[in-house]
């Protein structure tokens, strides 16, 4: 019998515990957490986003500092607002919204943001850090994936772990958190060779590919857990995963469903890197 990881359940215990330490460090320093969220343009899914994104640090007693710029945005504006926030005591965290309009330079624009700030976890420093086994900013939506499951007791210890999907905001990051966890880890991509071999030896797959029901039961290891990060949406135009979770469930110990897996973690993780970075400071 399978197990559902809920993740709007470990999102809510853990944002209530971000709370406690927002309060905490609100009584000793007599200032908020900040977070400040850059977003350029009018893209409507960035729009939403950064909403639940502040709507989520007011109900966890963080300040949030919106700054919206126009879509034309030059440069040397967007620099000038992230130099601003970067110099400024009562922000702890700084998240520029992506994707930013084809004019501007991402890379310049990120990297101004300190390592102590990069609540994204996305800075080069981060990810050196997270590579070294270094206390660092992870990004959330893999730390919101170990977070579950630690959570869940779930042991990684030599375990064979399988990441599918490469990208530097979810597939590295998570090969890399799982490895510091002492699991051996394979990842794969739209070269590899043998997927469905790779992935039936999986104790721990985890999908982060962006294509609906791409995991089929022939790939699932009999009591594998299974992690999906995917966000699509199938024929019906419902919201689904890159699991095929209906015929995968029952060859499964553990999980996620879509929606209401990891989905809710990752702006949990950004209130809890906040408030990490806070205490840091
Ligand atoms: P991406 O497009 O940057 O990366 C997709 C990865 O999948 C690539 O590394 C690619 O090599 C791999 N891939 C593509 N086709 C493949 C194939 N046929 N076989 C094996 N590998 C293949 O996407 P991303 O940003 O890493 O996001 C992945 C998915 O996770 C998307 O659905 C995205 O919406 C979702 N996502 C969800 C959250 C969340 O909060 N739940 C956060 C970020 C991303």
């Amino acid at each position: 019998m399978y197990r559902i990881i809920d993740g709007k359940a470990h999102s809510a215990k853990l944002r209530a515990e971000i709370k406690l330490r927002a309060e905490k460090y609100f009584e000793r320093t007599g200032r908020r957490v900040g977070l400040a969220v850059v977003l350029v343009g009018n893209d409507p899914a960035s729009q939403v986003y950064v909403r639940n994104k502040i709507k989520a640090c007011e109900e966890a007693g963080i300040k949030s500092f919106a700054n919206y710029l126009p879509e034309d945005a030059t440069q040397s504006q967007v620099e000038e607002v992230v130099s601003g926030l970067v110099r400024d005591e009562s922000i702890n965290g700084i998240l520029v919204q992506l994707p930013l309009p084809a004019q501007l330079d991402e890379k310049r624009i990120l990297d101004l943001i300190p390592v102590e700030k990069d609540v994204d976890g996305f800075s080069e420093q981060n990810i050196g850090r997270l590579c070294l086994n270094q206390e660092s900013l992870v990004a959330c939506t893999p730390n919101g994936v170990m977070q579950m499951l630690k959570e869940e007791g779930i042991e990684l210890r030599g375990k064979n772990a399988v990441v599918i999907g490469r990208s530097n905001i979810v597939g590295k990051p998570m090969a890399m958190l799982l490895l510091n966890s002492d699991a051996t880890v394979t990842v794969c991509h739209s070269k590899t060779q043998n997927l469905k071999d790779i992935c039936s030896r999986a104790d721990i797959l985890v999908a982060a590919i962006g294509r609906a029901k791409f995991v089929t039961a022939g790939m699932v290891k009999q009591g594998a857990v299974v992690v999906d990060v995917g966000i699509n949406r199938n024929e019906d135009g419902k919201l689904c995963g890159d699991v095929d979770f209906e015929n995968v469930k029952d060859k499964c110990s553990y999980i996620t469903p879509v929606p209401g897996g990891v989905g809710p973690m990752t702006i949990t993780m950004l209130l809890y890197n906040t408030v990490c970075a806070a205490e840091r400071s």
